[in-house]
């Protein structure tokens, strides 16, 4: 029911979007300003912080000693409209919807003080999109984190790294429902860094839609470790 439910609704939304583009994707109020997929209420105020505190992680997460921060904009609402609007940007080719969460985030960023070492740094700084397999990329036509990274590169004017430095090599299949471990295990050896000057020296920012238990950025984090960058972050739209 719940899933007929959501088809229903995305395709609702879908079909307003095409007929009257200046419709919210969130709420549906319509006479949105200019391009945008959002209005400012849902911008600003729909969603709840992920990490009220403003500390170096986002409650309940502890972090391995290769990553600095974890910063996550959102709360995720398991079924509610940030999650139907995330699986949107994946599965019905949304990808100017990554972009616009992506400059929000960047905004985001720069008025949270637990990111200002990490910003306001004299080491080169960079954006890393967590990279997708190519084939899962050629299937999506996109890879959503490095949208969500130009947004971001937009709004702060960090750069995206290249996206032949880093590789995503294994091919995995949906991680949902695997425990932490089994996910870290599933992991080992997915990703490769294929031109270690790039990362050595740099302070880097993971960038993914979603940080649920962590797995693929812990174990990117690991890898990015051996090329001896200065320091290692990740920013999300969400925590799960
Ligand atoms: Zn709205």
């Amino acid at each position: 029911m719940r899933v007929l439910q959501d088809i229903v609704q995305e395709a609702v939304v879908g079909f307003r979007q095409m007929l009257f583009p200046g419709v919210c994707l969130s709420c549906g109020m319509p006479d949105v300003d200019g391009m945008e997929l959002l209005c400012p209420f849902c911008r600003e105020n729909r969603f709840d912080p992920a990490n009220p505190f403003r500390t170096d992680s986002c409650p309940g997460v502890i972090l391995p000693a290769v990553l600095r921060y974890q910063y996550a904009m959102w709360r995720y609402d398991k079924g509610g409209v940030l999650q139907r609007l995330l699986h949107n940007i994946k599965y019905n080719g949304l990808g100017r919807l990554a972009f616009e969460l992506g400059c929000i985030a960047g905004v985001s960023m720069r008025n949270c003080p637990a990111l200002d070492g990490a910003i306001n740094t004299n080491e080169p700084l960079v954006l890393l999109p967590v990279p997708l397999h190519p084939r899962r990329r050629r299937m999506r036509g996109f890879n959503q984190a490095e949208l969500i990274a130009l947004g971001i590169s937009q709004v702060t004017g960090i750069p995206v790294l290249s996206d032949d430095i880093v590789v995503r090599t294994r091919y995995t299949n949906t991680q949902t429902g695997f425990s932490l471990m089994a996910r870290t295990r599933n992991l080992n050896g997915a990703f490769k860094i294929l031109n270690e000057e790039e990362i050595t020296g740099k302070s880097i920012i993971i960038v993914d839609d979603v940080f649920t238990t962590g797995a693929t950025v812990f174990s990117l984090a690991e890898i990015l470790n051996e090329g001896n960058p200065s320091e290692i972050g990740v920013v999300t739209i969400a925590h799960a």
